[in-house]
């Protein structure tokens, strides 16, 4: 045994390692402990470079814990230390940094590129010595590949990496040991068919896990009688001037307040208001202010405590009656100072957690973060479930984008391409077609080589666009006619060209005519439609006319599930009248981009499934 490690360690290293291993021999003798250290930390050398560590790693474990047994250990030690450098990655790169790097086009090129390629080709090109897992690593944690399916794959490639290298060894002095051989391909065939069937498990694993996602536990699911419920609402309002300008998310949260009140609970409720960034932003977004709105629209007492914790709120709620409702101060007080509730310090969850027995989560417009206020307290309390607010969002935006009832039309319009790049990623495989409109189709119009004047268009991304558009294989419908004028106004003179004709000294603001003929056309029959993004400059009159056209066009179809995720597309149809036209009409907005764009979102992830 110890020839083969030394014929190895001679082969691929021309010092004299030997010596160097005699001396760790002796230390390691002396304090054995020292083996299990070195066995944690040689992954990580090994994961960030190729071919040495790998070899003076196996080297060392199989002289030291015999051929089996290093073997065993090298390949997990390996596996692990590779994953973990990934799961860094992963994590340690902020998030809008992260989608900066995922916008870039080339980045999603390689990426896009690396996600389509196989198990084994990515497994056998991480096996091969020469290749640092760290560059595959970094490739990898920008993909979206599935962490378990990543494991695998280091897995798998660890195995051929260290079975290889050490048959080689063992090769090379089968006069000495010839048996080794045999040893090293057996546990090599039983390890690698172990892992095979290990990942038929992980498969229905991933296949169950979906399905869960769908049924989320609600308020009906639980007993409330009695109990303190704990109800994170979404009241962050628009104020001007200290008044609530626009009061729907109130009125949106009634249900679930009045539902969980006629069920013999007390109700503590909380959100947080506008940005508190420093003590000085306090003054202006307590929610006195909507507590007291609530209490009219209510017609009832509210009992407002104005902090966040502290005896005062502690003894407020010991002593809250049955049907009593009590709310609190601003959650995002408690970023002044330490960011508390938006990095999601353990100790806040579990204060609040500790408040109320049951949660009961209703904020989907806060859904895409993770906050002390809503995926804190869900890992510190037992009962977590949506309330009917937040069940309407998963069921409508999650259930029509993951299982939609066919046909299924997106709609896309809005500012940017970059904007949506992830949506439309998701939504080029599961929709039959995709309308694009808005400002992101002259990118699209430069991409196939058209004249599209002064109009907004993302240089970067035509090429993207090109290939999209290839990809699509006629999927995408873009607009033929387009709404023109000399510059961004109100009052601006406009006029009507096709898309092949439209002027070098103007820019699109609306789709023309002959394009809401067009899109109604491919409407026609839809039994799912998702729309996100307005088709026009709609804050201005003169160009709001296609998307007011759209609104007209989804309120009359029969039959079919409409739905809205977006901010301003969402504004522009309630302005527009068509508030209760729609099946669904999202309340968050950056909430409803990710979700369209296929993530999980953390606050939906932590409540209970049924
Ligand atoms: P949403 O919030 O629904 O996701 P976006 O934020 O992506 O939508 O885009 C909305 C903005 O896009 C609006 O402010 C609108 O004025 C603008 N927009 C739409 N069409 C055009 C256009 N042709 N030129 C310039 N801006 C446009
Ligand atoms: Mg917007």
């Amino acid at each position: 045994m110890y020839r083969l490690n030394s014929f190895i360690v001679n082969i691929f290293l021309k010092f004299n390692f030997t010596d160097f291993m005699n001396y760790w021999q002796k230390i390691v003798d002396q304090y054995p402990v020292l083996i299990v250290l070195i066995c944690f930390m040689l992954p990580f050398i090994e994961a960030l470079f190729p071919v040495l560590p790998i070899i003076a790693f196996i080297a060392f474990n199989m002289q030291n814990l015999g051929l089996l047994w290093g073997f065993i250990v090298t390949v997990l030690g390996s596996t692990i230390g590779t994953y973990f450098v990934f799961l860094i990655l992963n994590y340690s790169l902020s998030k809008k940094i992260r989608k900066k790097i995922e916008r870039n086009p080339d980045v999603l090129k390689a990426s896009r590129w690396l996600e389509k390629k196989g198990f084994v080709f990515c497994s056998l090109v991480m096996g091969n010595p020469f290749m640092p897992t760290s560059i595959f690593n970094y490739a990898f944690s920008l993909t979206r590949i599935n962490r378990k399916k990543y494991f695998l794959i280091v897995l798998i490639s660890r195995l051929l990496l260290v079975g290889s290298v050490t048959i080689l060894g063992a090769a090379f002095s089968v006069e000495e040991n010839p048996i080794a051989v045999i040893w090293v391909l057996l546990v090599y065939v039983v390890v690698y068919i172990i892992y095979l069937l290990l990942i038929k498990v992980f498969k229905n694993i991933k296949k169950r896990k979906r399905r869960n996602i769908m049924s989320k536990k609600s308020v009906r699911d639980v007993n409330l009688k009695g109990k303190t419920v704990l109800i994170r609402v979404d009241f962050n309002v628009p104020l001007k001037d200290n008044v609530i300008t626009d009061d729907n998310r109130i009125v949106q949260a009634l249900p679930t307040i009045k539902y969980i009140k006629e069920q013999g609970a007390k109700l503590v409720l909380f959100s947080h208001l506008g940005r508190v960034k420093e003590e000085s932003d306090k003054a202006k977004s307590s929610m006195a202010l909507v507590a007291k709105r609530l209490s009219e629209l209510l017609e009832e007492k509210i009992i407002f405590v104005p902090e966040t914790r502290g005896e005062k709120l502690e003894q407020a709620i010991k002593e809250l009656q049955v049907g009593e409702i009590l709310m609190f101060e601003n959650t995002r007080f408690e970023d002044v100072p330490g960011k508390k509730e938006s990095k999601n310090d353990p100790e806040l969850g579990k204060y609040w957690a500790s408040l109320g027995d049951v949660f009961v989560n209703d904020a989907f417009g806060t859904a895409h973060r993770e906050h002390a206020s809503n995926v804190g307290i869900a890992s510190n309390i037992k009962e977590v479930v949506a309330g009917f607010l937040m069940e309407k969002e998963i069921k409508f935006i999650g259930e029509a984008v993951d299982n939609p009832e066919k046909p299924f039309v997106a709609i896309l319009g809005g500012a940017k391409v970059s904007d949506k790049i992830s949506v439309i990623e998701n939504l080029i495989n599961k929709a039959d077609k995709i309308l694009i409109c808005g400002a992101m189709a002259y990118t699209f119009f430069s991409a196939q080589g058209y004249e599209i004047g002064t109009s907004k268009c993302e240089k970067d991304y035509v090429n993207y666009a090109k290939e999209l558009l290839a990809k699509a294989k006629g999927k995408i419908i873009l607009p033929v006619d387009n709404v023109v004028a000399k510059e961004f106004s109100e009052t601006a003179e406009s006029q009507i060209v096709l898309t092949k004709d439209l002027p070098v000294d103007q820019m699109g603001l609306d789709i023309g005519p002959e394009t809401i003929k067009l899109f109604e056309r491919e409407l026609q029959g839809a039994k799912t439609v998702v729309w996100n993004g307005p088709a026009g400059v709609f804050e201005f009159k003169k160009f709001a006319v296609g998307t007011n056209a759209i609104c007209k066009i989804l309120a009359e179809l029969e039959n079919a599930t409409t739905i809205i995720g977006g901010g301003d597309s969402a504004a522009a149809a309630i302005q527009m009248g068509y508030e209760d036209k729609f099946t669904h009409i999202s309340t968050g907005g950056g909430a409803s981009l990710e979700y369209l764009e296929g993530k999980e979102l953390p606050g939906i992830a932590s409540i209970n499934n049924k």
